[in-house]
């Protein structure tokens, strides 16, 4: 048995057979011909597979939008039958024995590197242009799917990285737990693992090269431990310890229709965040109060399409009548970008993080934007919708945005078509520059909705989703506190509404600390709401007021997390 340590993102206790992947290895055997007939056989597959993907590219270049587009896809198409590319790898297939798989990777990583050497300013285009239809090649020859991750059982997933879009793309169901060698508590992954409700470890460094697809595995994703090929007596540990806790789940849900109100009577909201309706059920069986973020991108990353106006409004009117008596529904217009990279949108920005995204991303692609608002304006007759914009930067940019969406109002109305005209609009405040503006932010919206994920990455200048800077991400960095208090202070000075949609806001570390900053709306995902409203229900606001202030006048965050570690570590003694 081996044991790796890293860091619980969703808790659980999980004890299954394991798929193992890794995005920078082959998923194909580098067994070798066991004589010529073989040989021959796999050059034929190869032959046979170059023909398959010169078809699918000529068949993409007929619908092909723009003409960049055709011709890169005419590029790869040369590519695919470059002379010297077929020279290589029947070499590699003839005398090297290769089978067609690992030779088409060997002589695309070999094309790669003597253009490279040779001094030729290889872009980032040729590259993955080659490594392009090498996958397609191989796809084609191993009649895989070019996605490299495929679940046909329940397994627990083992793997270096993952996408946000590979994982929404997989059966649900049969994703027994999630473990990373990298990534981030705050990552979009981390978010979808919680959100789906899928015991998660991430920071195992070598897990995925450990782990051997079929093995046997054994997580507790309380403590981050990942065992490989467990004893018995620790799966049979693990597997009580799950009993167990399925045991204690039944009873907090017991609890999902009481009021989060404090012991001295400080009513909180809690609500959720979704990535889509797969999401409601969840949501109202743990008692939510309303939609706090609607991550409307990840509709576009599942199905890799573009919504329809129509098909937008089903989604978005479902959603509001699911709720219409629980609370408001907030839809956060897209915010395709960073790690949420959507089809279609290839770009090559050498910060991703900090171009061309969300709002940004909405108001470049206005045709894409305004049909997402008039679904919004149609959906909102059909329950109590709100609107938010994400990464909004300041007082400008919110003005053009506010002004769309004025415009599209406006066209909506001359339609004859009907829409709540009293939708509250909201903005994100998810940027340093919207804290620290936000007294002039909250003249023209409704209500906020701090985004503590990107606000922490972008005031501390920390990506997210890097687990070598991990432990410099911190909710409860001092500046963080300031914003947060700032944000707060500035919202009820105009009176408008406040909430925190921020992984923060789940966290039951922070749930006091952020009560007592002024914030009295939570937004979390599903799974965490049963232990927040537990949590809330057995402090005091008094005391909360006193712990915000307190860590408000500390002046080292060692200090502020030693502080909150105490607190929390009380309730736990008193509860
Ligand atoms: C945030 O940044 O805190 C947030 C809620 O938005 P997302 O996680 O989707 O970027
Ligand atoms: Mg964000």
């Amino acid at each position: 048995m081996q044991v790796l340590q890293g860091k619980s993102i969703f808790t659980g206790y999980v004890c299954l057979k394991a798929l193992s992947i890794r995005h920078d290895r082959p998923v194909f055997s580098h067994e070798k011909c066991k004589n010529d007939e073989e040989c021959k056989a796999e050059l034929a597959s190869f032959r046979n597979a170059c023909a398959e993907v010169v078809a699918t590219l000529h068949q993409l270049m007929d619908k092909a939008g723009g003409d960049e587009e055709v011709s890169i896809l005419e590029a790869q198409s040369f590519m695919v039958q470059d002379p010297e590319f077929h020279r290589e790898i029947a070499h590699l297939i003839s005398c090297g024995q290769y089978k067609a798989a690992p030779a088409v990777e060997i002589a695309a990583q070999n094309f790669i590197n003597v253009l490279s050497s040779a001094g030729s300013s290889v872009s980032r285009e040729n590259v993955s242009d080659i490594q392009d239809i090498a996958v397609r090649i191989i796809s084609s020859l191993t009649k895989e799917s070019l996605l490299r991750v495929r679940l046909d059982e329940k397994s627990v997933l083992v793997a270096d990285t993952i996408l946000p879009s590979e994982l929404m793309s997989l059966n649900k169901e049969y994703i027994a737990a999630i473990c990373l060698d990298g990534g981030g508590q705050t990552s979009h992954v981390a978010i979808l693992a919680r959100a789906m409700n899928i015991p998660c470890i991430m920071g195992l460094k070598d897990a995925s090269s450990l782990v051997k697809t079929g093995s046997l595995v054994a997580l507790d994703a309380y403590t981050g431990t990942l065992y490989i090929d467990p004893d018995d007596e620790t799966v049979k540990r693990i597997n009580a310890l799950h009993e167990r806790s399925l045991a204690e789940e039944k009873e907090l849900s017991e609890d999902a229709v009481l009021p989060a109100i404090t012991k001295d009577g400080r009513r909180i909201y809690l609500e959720c965040n979704i990535e889509g309706l797969d999401f409601v059920q969840p949501s109202l069986r743990n008692g939510a109060e309303g939609v706090g973020l609607f991550r409307t991108e990840f509709l576009l990353m599942e199905e890799g399409k573009t919504y329809s106006e129509d098909e937008q409004t089903a989604v978005y009117s479902r959603l509001a009548r699911r709720f219409r008596s629980r609370g408001p529904v907030t839809i956060r217009t897209y915010d395709m970008g960073g790690d949420k990279i959507i089809k279609d949108m290839k770009s090559d920005e050498d910060n991703p993080v900090l171009g061309w995204r969300a709002v940004r991303f909405c108001m470049s692609e206005k045709e894409i934007f305004r049909t997402q608002l008039r679904a919004i304006l149609r959906s909102s007759t059909s329950g109590r919708l709100q609107i938010m914009f994400p990464m909004i930067s300041g007082s400008d940019e919110l003005d053009s945005v506010l002004d769309y969406f004025e415009e599209v109002k406006e066209e909506c109305r001359k339609e004859g078509i009907a829409f709540d005209e009293d939708m509250k609009v909201g903005t994100m405040i998810e940027v340093p520059s919207a804290a620290i503006t936000s007294d002039i932010l909250a003249r023209k919206v409704d209500f906020f909705s701090v985004g503590t994920n990107d606000l922490t990455q972008y005031t501390i200048a920390v990506d997210r989703g890097n687990e070598k800077i991990s432990y410099l991400y911190k909710e409860y960095h001092i500046a963080l506190l300031r914003l947060l208090r700032l944000t707060a202070e500035n919202a009820h000075k105009e009176g408008i509404g406040l909430s925190i949609c921020g992984e923060m806001a789940g966290n039951p570390l922070y749930i006091p600390l952020v009560i007592g900053l002024g914030y009295d709306t939570l937004s979390m995902n599903p799974a965490s709401l049963l232990n927040a409203r537990k949590l809330i229900r057995s402090i005091n606001y008094s005391d909360c007021l006193t712990l915000a202030k307190e860590a408000g006048n500390m002046t080292s965050c060692r200090d502020i997390e030693k502080l909150l570690e105490k607190f929390h570590a009380e309730i736990g003694d008193t509860e």
